[in-house]
């Protein structure tokens, strides 16, 4: 406990901050000494005080909050860029704003809210993390912070020539942000690779086209439009291969893009498309997904 580090930094004497705690001198003088450690009462007034945590008083390292993900990263580079010239300060109500809604999104991602989770300060860090990549910066000779991470940059090549797009997908983030959490596929997703719109709509994504009944509904109208139960990517049918133990074996891929989702809250049977389990994962498996177009070209070669 470094008492008398945080006294100078506030520029108080020892009898200065005993006058403060109803103590004496002398007290003061053993506590930085460390003879005696201050009762508890005295060391929450001597942190609010210094304008400290307890933790921070008593030199306990604090729980670093998580990396910031996909998700967030794109809401904070759309606040970024509307705001060309420097980002809105701590106080400002967009960064509050922001800050507020980054601490809804938690639950959704899984994320433990630990004291300082999302603040106001650390998302005006954040915007200024941005600066590192921004040209309009970089020309100046104005390199901004250095820590950012690798998601930063991924993220901004993405969007930042885009703000259209950018706009979309935060706007379907936090549209989705108004559905039940309970509509989310939330756990580790190993078949899928996140999507370049982040992590809320990419579960969103999972779980419409996981829909058992949806599945099913688009199963028969195969059936009924006699086209067999075989995948639209490379024409592969289970029964084929394993027989009966195969038949009617089969996944959907939801087709409409994800920035869209949220406005379409009924599933239509039309945007769902029969693949393969291989075609499946070959659509999900980097996080540009494949539009089935695609698929299909890449099957032909
Ligand atoms: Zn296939
Ligand atoms: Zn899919």
């Amino acid at each position: 406990m470094d008492i008398r580090k945080f006294r100078e930094k506030r520029g108080l004497s020892q009898q200065e901050l005993a006058d403060e705690l109803r103590t004496t001198q002398q007290t003061v003088g053993r506590w930085e000494a460390g003879l005696v450690v201050p009762p508890l009462n005295s060391a929450v007034r001597l942190a609010d005080l210094f304008n400290i945590t307890l933790d921070e008083l008593v030199g306990r390292a604090v729980a670093n909050p998580p990396p910031w993900n996909t998700d967030e990263l794109i809401l904070a580079l759309r606040l970024y860029l509307n705001n060309p010239t420097s980002p809105p300060g701590k106080s400002s109500a967009e960064v509050i704003a922001l800050s507020n809604l980054l601490n809804t999104l938690a639950e959704w991602l899984g994320n433990e809210r630990t004291g300082a989770y999302r603040n106001p300060n650390g998302v005006y860090m954040k915007l200024m993390n941005f600066r590192r990549l921004d040209p309009r910066f970089a020309e100046k000779g104005n390199v901004g912070l250095v820590n950012g991470g690798q998601l930063e940059k991924v993220v901004w090549d993405r969007y930042a020539a885009n703000p259209s797009r950018l706009n979309a997908v935060a706007d379907a983030i936090t549209a989705s942000l108004q559905m039940p959490s309970t509509t989310l596929n939330r756990g580790d997703d190993l078949e899928v690779t996140e999507a370049e719109e982040g992590r809320v709509l990419t579960s969103l994504h999972r779980s419409r086209e996981r829909n058992r009944k949806l599945v099913e509904q688009r199963k028969a109208m195969a059936l009924r439009d006699g086209k067999g139960i075989r995948c639209e990517g490379c024409g592969f049918e289970y029964a084929e291969k394993y027989g009966e133990h195969g038949r009617g074996f089969i996944e959907v891929h939801h087709t409409i893009p994800l920035h869209t989702l949220p406005q379409s809250m009924t599933t239509r049977l039309e945007d769902l498309a029969l693949v393969c389990a291989d075609c499946h994962r070959m659509i999900h498996a980097k996080a540009q997904w494949l539009t089935m177009g695609a698929l299909q070209e890449i099957v032909k070669k």
